[in-house]
């Protein structure tokens, strides 16, 4: 049994995963959580008695036996008798009176597609085919590339060969651009509207793809419901969890990483010290500004280039009508931080009736897009003048009322705005740059970001979480917290194998 020390700072998925690997190899962890509970930008809180989640729109890795499904359930996320939900749909996005759906059953969706717009079929043929085509690639999350059995490194390279054109041409291409292939003015703006957090064609048809395969499914009382299952699973294996406890830097002993001062003065020390949270706080607050990692630091500091999704969400209670989960449709448009919005999507959280549905009234959010460079407006705004800022959300959570209300008239009377959470919201929660909810996005000209989280001249210190692969997101938060373990162990020749080669099935499979 080895007793080294880890210190994980941050309690949301990666520094849970990564507190929850280090306890299996073996180590004694210490997590230490600035917030009074865990999740990070994994959570859900309650409104007049009412549960609002602020994350899982999808959770990847649903389906029994791929890597990530085998590591959400070794972390507790997912349990033998949690209920997955399905959608039958990605959604349906309406433009000027039509409806087009992207439903999890592509031969309907296909059919549908070109009854709509018949001249343009082999186009249409051709998207199904490109999502099926990156729907085949089962990719290996289990291990950092480094650390992988060259016969699985060989296996994915093979898989990817083999529908070679469609990766060539959806990395590269922005939805926009794509849509133009269309005739059908409803078709090309569902796949521009298609993605919340815009990204490439490459993302937009992995994320439909995800959601077709049913590896895209919801698990049955949402993102609090599942940090909760992975804290339980920490601490009956033994963890200690410090809530409520930010930490203000990391100590050091020469170049070498010895533990952490909180913001109240109370020193920790460990043989490891790894950040879980945002890589700009962690350099520029956690470790003093004095060291720098810029490979990061050059596609953060051109945030133009290299856009990160943030958002505004509204979240209302309302009489619990028959429409599409998710359904998107065109609105005046209006805008929203310096971004023009002109679309709505509903989601009404209705599949989990439990949840959140009460005495016949339901839970919709509305998600909208805001970029790093939207950032500086709200920061702005409830810096200089916090009255001001309150305003505007509620402004703006009585503007997206009324959208509603004038797109389905049945609504007046029958609906209330519970919360109203921007960017800023989610930087002061989670210390997140510019309110990010995920990492680099794929863009037309921006590939692939990977980081080993190590810093120059700095010793056993690590940093993980999402930023650490583009475009992040809750499954690459949990392979990250998983790596920043695997690289540990190798530094220490630890060789307990965390591997994934089982297959968790269902309790009443
Ligand atoms: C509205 C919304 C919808 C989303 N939908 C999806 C979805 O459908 N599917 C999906 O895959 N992903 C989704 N995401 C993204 C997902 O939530 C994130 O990718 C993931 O939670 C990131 O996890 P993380 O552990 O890397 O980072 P974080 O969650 O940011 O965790 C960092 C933790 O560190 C803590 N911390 C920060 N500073 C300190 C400090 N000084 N001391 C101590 N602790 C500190 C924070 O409080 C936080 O708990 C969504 C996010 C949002 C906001």
């Amino acid at each position: 049994m080895n007793r080294k020390t880890i210190l994980i700072v941050g309690a949301g998925v990666s520094g849970l995963t990564a507190g929850i690997y280090a306890l299996k190899s073996g180590y004694h962890v210490i997590l230490l959580e600035k917030n009074p509970s865990v999740g990070g930008l994994c959570t859900g809180w309650y409104r007049k008695g009412r549960y609002l989640d602020g994350c899982i729109h999808w959770l990847t890795g649903t389906n029994e036996g791929n890597d990530l499904n085998n590591m959400w359930h070794d972390v507790g996320a997912l349990e033998k008798d949690t209920k997955i939900i399905q959608l039958g749909s990605w959604g349906t996005f309406e433009y000027q009176g039509q409806k087009v759906t992207f439903w999890s059953d592509l031969k309907r969706a296909e059919k549908e597609w070109i009854e709509i717009s018949p001249i343009d079929k082999k186009e249409i043929k051709h998207f199904f085919k490109m999502v099926k085509d990156i729907m085949s690639v089962d990719l290996p999350l289990d291990k950092p590339v480094s650390m992988m059995n060259p016969f699985k490194v060989l296996k994915l390279g093979l898989d990817v060969l083999n529908v070679w054109p469609s990766y060539l041409l959806t990395m590269r291409m922005s939805c926009e651009q794509y849509a133009k292939r269309f005739k059908s003015e409803a078709i090309r703006w569902a796949i521009t509207h298609a993605q919340p957090g815009a990204g490439n064609l490459y993302s937009m048809l992995f994320c439909y793809g995800t959601i077709a395969s049913g590896n895209g499914g919801i698990p049955e009382g949402g993102s609090k419901a599942m940090v909760e299952r992975m804290k339980n699973r920490f601490l009956s294996l033994g963890g200690t969890l410090k809530l409520n406890t930010p930490v203000s830097h990391i100590l050091k002993k020469g170049n070498k990483a010895v533990g952490v001062v909180t913001n109240e003065g109370e020193k920790y020390y460990a043989d490891y010290v790894i950040s879980a949270l945002d890589p700009h706080y962690t350099l520029n607050h956690l470790l003093l500004n004095q060291y720098s990692l810029p490979k990061f630091e050059k596609r953060y500091d051109s945030f133009k280039k290299n856009p990160t999704p943030s958002c505004c969400m509204v979240i209302l209670e309302a009489k619990d009508i028959n429409v599409p989960v998710p359904y998107s449709f065109e609105c005046e448009p209006f805008y929203v931080g310096g971004e023009l919005i002109s679309h709505i999507t509903i989601r009404n959280h209705n599949y989990d009736k439990d949840t959140f549905v009460k005495n016949g009234k339901t839970i919709i959010s509305v998600l909208i897009d805001q970029y790093s460079e939207h950032y500086q407006y709200w920061n702005k705004l409830y810096k200089e003048n916090p009255m001001k800022y309150r305003l505007k959300k509620e402004q703006l959570g009585l503007l997206v009322m009324n959208k509603i209300i004038k797109k389905i008239p049945e609504m007046q009377g029958n609906i209330e705005v519970l919360d109203v959470f921007t960017p800023k919201t989610l930087n002061r929660y989670t210390n997140s740059s510019r309110g990010a909810y995920m990492g680099f996005l794929f863009t037309k000209n921006k590939g692939m970001f990977t980081h080993n989280g190590m810093v120059k001249n700095l010793n056993n210190f690590m940093m993980t979480g999402q930023w650490m692969q583009c475009p992040g997101g809750l499954p690459l938060a949990l392979s990250q917290g998983k790596f920043a373990i695997q690289r540990i162990n190798k530094i220490e020749h630890i060789k307990t194998a965390l591997s994934t080669n089982r297959v968790y099935k269902k309790e009443n499979a």
